[in-house]
């Protein structure tokens, strides 16, 4: 551990006390984090908090919710934010505050639009037959369909039984349901984002996959804590929040093993584990893995009595 980190860590963490006073609070947040503090998944840590810092601001100026009901107009937004722009950034000269409300009202305003047209869709079978032939697997967590996940997803008759594996995955549970492993037609972009229907936004994903992302975009919009799990052989263990699973999948879609493996969503079904398996499964310490590069191998499927429903 090198020192600048050594020291950063004291300085964020010794004033865990502090979190409930301004002097502490401030002094954290002058401080700036060494690029080592995030381990594999800085990028992804920093690129979320700044989105999500974006998102805030952004709403913070003009509450989208009454405009998509309609009864708002585009005039009425920019009213809006040009206002809260007249006492947030009072300061700039009245051309620049006119440009910078004229612009951040239209972002705010296509993602509303886009909600307009973004009602949810059934894909007609000409589409599923279509997003069938080019995702075989789930596009988030590379697990391969089965017969009956198929027959039911395409409306066809099929012999193949509906059940449940025998054992799923203490981390992640998926498999416990039958709705796990569904096929599911999934908008990367969410409807409630202003996700279209078109097919550039449209993938196949597992029922699992498809509803722990629901319209969640970011690592912080997950609660921010692993949970515990009693697992039959080793006790108390936690596991990751389901969404961090899938966040990490969709985005790496490679098992990220330093031996440089070639395993993808697009070939084989992968997982998350802790890269330190001594360390918490939290966004600064998982991994994606193939089944052989998992180190948790030995004990990650266990009989799905032991995962709660
Ligand atoms: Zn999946
Ligand atoms: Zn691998």
């Amino acid at each position: 551990m090198d020192r600048a980190l050594g020291d950063f860590i004291q300085q964020a963490f010794e004033v865990d006390a502090a979190v409930w006073d301004e002097d502490g609070v401030r002094d954290i947040a002058a401080k700036v984090a060494p690029a080592s503090l995030g381990g594999l998944t800085n990028w992804l840590l920093r690129g979320d908090i700044n989105h999500l810092w974006a998102r805030w601001f952004l709403e913070g100026l003009a509450d989208p919710l009454p405009y998509l009901e309609g009864t708002q107009q585009y005039a009425h937004l920019y009213k809006r934010v040009s206002d809260a722009l007249a006492s947030d950034a009072g300061l700039l000269p009245a051309d620049e505050r006119t440009q910078l409300a004229s612009r951040l009202t239209k972002l705010l305003w296509r993602k509303i639009g886009r909600l307009e047209v973004g009602r949810r869709v059934v894909a007609d079978r000409e589409t599923r037959l279509f997003l069938w032939e080019l995702y075989p697997r789930c596009w988030v967590c590379g697990a391969e369909f089965s017969d009956w996940a198929r027959a039911a997803f395409l409306g066809e008759e099929s012999d193949a039984e509906p059940r449940t594996p025998p054992f799923v995955d203490f981390y992640t549970s998926r498999g416990v349901k039958l709705l796990d492993l569904r096929i599911e037609v999934e908008h990367v972009v969410a409807h409630s984002s202003g996700g279209s229907s078109l097919l550039h936004n449209l993938r196949l994903a597992c029922g699992w996959c498809n509803r722990v992302k629901s319209n969640r975009a970011l690592i912080y919009d997950a609660e921010g804590a692993p949970r515990v799990r009693k697992h039959p052989t080793l006790g108390p263990v936690s596991v990751p929040q389901p969404f961090w699973v899938v966040r990490f999948l969709a985005m790496r879609g490679r098992c990220e093993d330093p031996s440089g493996c070639a395993a993808r969503t697009s070939s084989d079904e992968l997982t998350v584990a802790p890269r330190n398996i001594h360390g918490a499964p939290n966004p600064a310490n998982l991994i994606v893995v193939c089944r052989e590069h998992d180190p948790l191998r030995d004990v990650r499927l266990v009989a799905s009595k032991f995962i709660p429903r």
